[in-house]
């Protein structure tokens, strides 16, 4: 199955003169999701998790079924003040300006094997940050896997562990 044939491409969204990578009709088709975490279990599993950590917010609705299909458990990376409680956090650069990323105190112990899952990676930018953020914790990144790559932007360059996308775009 092509799953390119469910994603919808919007233009100038969010806004003018960007193409956004829609998820939303592949998470409605039935049988297109069904393979999407077929072909996502399978890149994984290469990696033998322990634990699957999605990226804010879409990457959530990928990484939770993952981590039920695996028989992981799933923590949530999120974008600054969104979570409970005491929190580890990691500051990076973007073209213009900053951006923080956090997860729970005692989400991942120390040593644990951790598959980091977005719905789309493009400048590489939000991965290698969470995969610093892992790395604070003592989290052994074991990959990171992502729905869609917008390859021609060569954000995996950024990430230092093996990257698997389902589709991409040049
Ligand atoms: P990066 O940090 O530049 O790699 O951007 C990846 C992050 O931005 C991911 O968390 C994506 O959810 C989001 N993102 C960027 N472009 C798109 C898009 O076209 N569709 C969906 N999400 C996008």
């Amino acid at each position: 199955m092509d799953l390119k044939e469910h994603i919808r491409e919007i233009p100038d969204f969010p806004k003018p003169g960007i193409l956004f990578y829609d998820i939303s009709t592949l998470l409605a088709h039935a049988d297109a999701w069904q393979v999407t975490m077929g072909r996502m279990a399978k890149a994984a599993r290469q990696h033998q998790p322990d634990v699957i950590a999605g990226i804010e917010s879409r990457g959530f609705l990928v990484a939770a079924p993952l981590a039920l299909k695996l028989g992981c458990g799933f923590i949530m990376v999120r974008k600054k003040g969104k979570l409970p409680g005491t929190t580890i956090k990691h500051t990076y650069e973007l073209e213009y300006g900053q951006d923080t990323v956090e997860i729970q105190e005692g989400a991942i112990e120390p040593g644990q094997r951790v598959m980091l899952v977005d719905d789309l990676l493009a400048t590489g930018g939000t991965f290698a940050a969470s995969v610093e953020l892992l790395r604070k914790v003592g989290a052994e990144v074991a990959g990171a896997a992502c729905i869609i790559e917008l390859a021609f932007l060569k954000g995996r360059d950024k990430i230092d562990v093996p990257v698997h996308a389902l589709v991409s775009y040049d």
